[in-house]
């Protein structure tokens, strides 16, 4: 299976985001309140090949993100986006021959404003995402998480995923993303409590495309919380399960913004695979 990296733009955050600072509220305070900007990221979608279509996997930002809403914290202090309309994902799948109507299926890791910014450019396609992520976004509560669903297009409909209690590696329960089982979702709660990943399948090969559970693979493998995610305990377990699916399987380990990313997929380049052979990599 062919697997596109599409980078959308970028963004700059907080280092106390990508690697967070302390615990509890304070740990979630410092992506605001720190002064020390990371460095621009990619903002990375997917598109991948498959006999039934092609399947995108979060659809990255839009240039309408370089202008966010004022009285947002977050969004005046923390983040600023760097895109054109043409970097979007519609055009960049344009030129690599692949239109709008050959999307099948778009699944969303999360809804954050940088992972469901392209969806208009996906009228016709099936759209999955976590139910409990969908209704986190509502009201003024999912305004004050930094949700934009007014900026969603009016007919965003997304299916709720639905789990099956099949276990895939570490994780308890997955859900089949096509038929043959061979693009499959798990949850991966942590940096927001209903995030999920998707995992490609091909071969002896996993791709695991990771949305933000980590911002770099390097925060996965240390098992460092980032300065987003509501509950430390659970953000922690969910890194030891990749790296306890790392441990036992050939795993290229994809987040959306880690600067890695795109070399890694070319390269088919599994997470400490010389630790693996040596059985010396531990899930914990
Ligand atoms: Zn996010």
């Amino acid at each position: 299976m062919r697997v596109h990296a599409i980078e959308t733009g970028r963004v700059q955050i907080k280092q106390a985001q990508i690697v967070g600072r302390g615990h509890g509220t304070w740990r979630q305070l410092q992506p605001v309140l720190s002064r020390e900007w990371a460095d621009w990221s990619p903002v990375y979608a997917w598109a991948i090949e498959h006999p039934d279509g092609v399947i995108v996997v979060d659809t990255g930002a839009n240039a309408g993100l370089k202008s966010l809403p004022r009285w947002h914290p977050y969004f005046q202090l923390a983040v600023r986006f760097d895109i054109e309309p043409e970097q979007e994902i519609g055009p960049q799948l344009r030129s690599r021959g692949i239109g709008a109507r050959d999307v099948k299926t778009v699944v969303l890791t999360h809804l954050h404003v940088d992972h469901d910014g392209g969806l208009a450019h996906f009228p016709h396609s099936r759209i999955l995402a976590s139910g409990e992520e969908i209704a986190r976004t509502a009201g003024i509560g999912g305004a004050l998480l930094g949700y934009l669903p007014n900026r969603w297009p009016k007919w965003f409909d997304p299916q709720p995923l639905v789990w099956q209690p099949t276990p895939f590696g570490p994780f308890k329960r997955s859900a089949r993303i096509t038929q043959a089982g061979d693009v499959i979702a798990v949850p991966t709660p942590g940096h927001t409590p209903s995030h999920l990943s998707v995992i490609v399948r091909d071969g002896d090969e996993e791709i695991m495309l990771a949305g933000d559970t980590s911002y770099l693979e390097s925060t996965m493998l240390s098992g460092t919380v980032d300065g987003i995610s509501p509950d430390e305990a659970v953000a922690k377990a969910t890194l030891a399960d990749i790296r306890a699916l790392c441990a036992q399987r050939h795993t290229v380990y994809l987040a959306a913004h880690d600067p890695q990313s795109a070399e890694r997929l070319t390269k088919r380049r599994a997470v400490l695979a010389a630790d693996r052979r040596a059985g010396t990599i531990r899930a914990a």
